[in-house]
């Protein structure tokens, strides 16, 4: 496969496993032009990506920005603090006024799970997913999958234990359709006030303890407890919570030897992962994944922008 058949990425569910490592396959490349001395090039020379951000953001906002840059386009951030939004114009509105300034890929987070989409309906260029509500981070996924594939060589067969916050993360949403087109054997670890109600729906085993949810695992991702999306008390205490869910080596013991440990960040040491574990090279892939997210966006700008470039229709 060599075309991306889609004209936005507004989430992983319904992507093909050929389609995940289309952009897996690129990102590689995507990793050595940004490990290496021209980490810049000229292939979206005098494109505009705008970044729209409704929401809060430092590494994906960061991320999406210096990917762009390292293709050569013009990038503009735009935080909702400083928009109209905040005057009363409404998404469309702010989707049609950005429409009208020709741009070549509009990147949104919005707090709301479907708005990306939404806007996606109203603009004529590419718009990528930064992360929309509950619903979906599609990035986050792509360079989750590529740490692991890089890392262990492959995804299918892997036994993936997502741990935390389930209810409220985008993230394990986004993981867990990537794990599983792609053949890795998906575990939600939470009790069941952070889990969504039917969620082995969507192929996954549920555990209530870490020693179950852990055992043989390959892989460990820890997700953070989302108090900002939280009405109410999900949790007894953070003491608890960590005692019973946070991940620190007596935990870690059940799983494969050598398993490895993610987080998407931001990071709450101590509430859901120990800070050794967080900080053990040779386990934790944390940095990693901040390195790969970038090689990740800029294989996916290059892949949805492709049509206009080459001058034919997504
Ligand atoms: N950064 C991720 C997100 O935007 C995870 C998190 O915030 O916990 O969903």
């Amino acid at each position: 496969m060599t075309r991306f058949p889609h004209r936005h990425l507004l989430g992983i569910e319904g992507l093909s496993a050929g389609e995940i490592s289309l952009v897996l396959d690129l990102a590689d490349s995507y990793v050595e032009q940004s490990r290496s001395r021209e980490r810049k090039s000229q292939l979206l020379d005098g494109r505009t990506v705008v970044n729209l951000f409704f929401e809060n953001s430092t590494r994906t906002l960061t991320s999406f920005e210096l990917a762009a840059k390292r293709l050569g386009a013009d990038v503009i951030n735009m935080a909702v603090q400083s928009s109209s939004v905040k005057k009363g114009e409404t998404l469309i509105d702010t989707a049609m006024t950005l429409n009208a300034m020709h741009l070549d890929a509009l990147v949104v987070r919005h707090a709301e799970s479907g708005a990306v989409k939404l806007l996606s309906d109203k603009v004529n260029c590419a718009v990528l997913n930064a992360g929309d509500g509950h619903h979906e981070h599609p990035t986050q996924a792509l360079l989750d999958a590529l740490a692991i594939r890089r890392r262990l060589g492959r995804l299918e067969g892997l036994v993936v234990a997502i741990c935390g916050d389930i209810l409220h993360s985008r993230v394990a949403r986004s993981n867990i359709h990537l794990l599983n087109a792609m053949g890795a054997h998906v575990r939600v670890v939470a009790p069941p006030t952070l889990l969504p109600s039917a969620i082995e729906r969507l192929g996954v085993e549920v555990h209530h303890t870490m020693k179950s949810g852990l055992k043989d695992a390959d892989i460990v991702m820890m997700l953070r407890l989302q108090s900002e999306r939280m009405s109410g008390q999900y949790v007894p205490s953070i003491r608890e919570y960590f005692y019973f869910f946070g991940l620190d080596y007596e935990k870690l013991a059940v799983a494969k030897p050598n398993a490895l440990i993610m987080h998407p960040g931001p990071m709450n040491r101590g509430v859901e992962i120990d800070s050794e574990v967080a900080d053990d090279f040779k386990r934790s892939m944390i940095l990693d994944q901040v390195e790969l997210g970038v090689a990740v966006r800029m294989a996916v700008l290059d892949l949805l922008t492709r049509p206009a470039r080459e001058g034919r229709a997504a």
